[in-house]
């Protein structure tokens, strides 16, 4: 009997739709005379990755009707002074929500300065304050990207109660709040939920025991077709460049073996146009919701 084929989870026709729905809800309050909603990203240093993150963030948020003000710093800055403009955007009322763009120069403790972000103006969800708030199912900012993964799941209606995921990958800001969310109860959650990571035993006994995975370890390819059960829903997070022959020199992968898995799943993300393009959008939602103090009333 021949397999289904997967359904590509299309987070680029998402995201694109949720941008639409923010544009228009901007332009009501417009015509009611309010400010846009205001977004600051602070970036230190000309780390060419972060630069175009910061560039991307600054368009989409434009494309939405937001204010969008970008805070440039040399990679000198001192703690001090970093944290300085920290107090600074905390107290601004006509700023909504602002990101530290990481990662942060040596000299720069980044815990310490993520800390120091108000939790209320924290759209990037980093701070412990909203992560405990999270955890305990109270409103809080999600981080972008577990928050941009549990939408694709809510739109493409995906089951998820009683289901084993297994998530690989421990990081503050995407696995571990991943394994979070997909835990809590609710629709969309109430999952048994695995984490793994580099010193976990058997992942590929583990992962075949998974109706959904969830993989963010930044490893080309690192989930193959013999680690997966046939009609898994599987998320790739990865992003990783890969040089070619290519006119553009380059094409992007993710952490799974795209082309073999997605002959054996239900749902699949690709990459690019799966998880990447719900990052900045959740970012967008989040700062739209700081503007209406939705989680914050005060
Ligand atoms: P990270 O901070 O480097 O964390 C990687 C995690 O993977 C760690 O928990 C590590 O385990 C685990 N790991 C590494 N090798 C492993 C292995 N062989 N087996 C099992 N676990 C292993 O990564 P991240 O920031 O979460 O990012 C992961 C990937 O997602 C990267 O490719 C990144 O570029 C991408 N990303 C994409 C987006 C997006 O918008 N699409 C957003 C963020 C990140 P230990 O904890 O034991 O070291």
């Amino acid at each position: 009997m021949e397999n289904k084929p997967a359904i590509l989870i299309d987070g680029k026709l998402i995201a694109s739709n949720i941008k639409e729905e923010i544009k228009k809800e901007v332009a009501e309050l417009l015509d009611k005379g309010q400010r846009p909603p205001h977004l600051v990203a602070v970036l230190v240093g000309n780390d060419g990755a972060s630069l175009s993150y910061v560039k991307s963030k600054e368009k989409q948020s434009k494309e939405v009707g937001f204010m969008s003000s970008v805070y440039r710093f040399p990679s000198t800055i001192t703690e001090k002074e970093l944290l300085q403009t920290i107090d600074f955007l905390n107290n601004d009322n006509d700023v909504d929500g602002y990101i530290i763009q990481l990662p942060l120069p040596k000299q720069i403790d980044a815990k310490k300065v993520l800390e120091h972000v108000s939790p209320k103006k924290d759209v990037d969800g980093f701070h412990p304050t909203n992560a405990g708030r999270m955890l305990l199912s109270l409103p809080s900012y999600l981080p972008a990207t577990p928050y941009g993964i549990m939408t694709l799941i809510e739109r493409s209606g995906i089951e998820t109660a009683g289901k084993h995921c297994v998530v690989i990958g421990r990081s503050d800001i995407v696995g571990t709040p991943m394994a979070v969310l997909l835990s809590r109860k609710g629709k969309y959650a109430d999952c048994t939920v695995t984490l793994c990571h580099s010193r976990t035993k058997n992942i590929k006994e583990i992962c075949l025991t998974a109706d959904i995975i969830v993989v963010a370890i930044g490893k080309p390819h690192f989930l193959t077709a013999d680690m997966v059960k046939e009609g898994a829903v599987v998320i790739d997070v990865g992003i990783h460049r890969i040089e070619d022959d290519s006119e553009k020199g380059y094409h992007i992968v993710g952490d799974v073996d795209f082309d073999n898995v997605k002959q054996k799943c239900s749902y699949i993300t690709p990459v690019p146009g799966g998880v990447g393009p719900m990052t900045i959008v959740s970012l967008l939602t989040n700062t739209l919701k700081a503007y209406k103090k939705e989680i914050y009333k005060d």
